[in-house]
């Protein structure tokens, strides 16, 4: 896993600047070129979100005595785990907005 890079001047993004990507649109820092999240990335965040949903599932059929607060916390954790540790990860810029297809 490797942090993207600027399409145009190859700035290569810090963590802390890729968890806040609205709506698949970053400008860089350096040059100012508008970058666009490729639909390759998308797709791969999707599927990333698969293995999490199973590890929760799994953590709820191991913990079946707690409260429902308790599996709350959990579901934060490990979203809070995906948004910080593989979404960064997972993104790859281009020059012009693609479709999800
Ligand atoms: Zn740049």
């Amino acid at each position: 896993m490797r942090l993207p890079v600027c399409w145009s001047c190859q700035y290569k993004f810090k963590w802390s600047e890729l968890l806040f990507v609205i709506e698949g649109r970053k400008t860089c820092p350096l040059c100012s070129a508008k970058q666009y999240v490729t639909s390759h990335s998308k797709w791969l965040q999707g599927w990333a979100f698969i293995p999490l949903i199973l590890f929760y599932w799994i953590t709820v059929m191991f913990t079946l005595n707690v409260s429902f607060p308790v599996y709350l916390v959990i579901g934060l954790l490990y979203f809070g785990a995906y948004w910080f540790l593989i979404l960064p990860y997972q993104y790859e810029f281009t020059d012009e907005k693609q479709q999800l297809v």
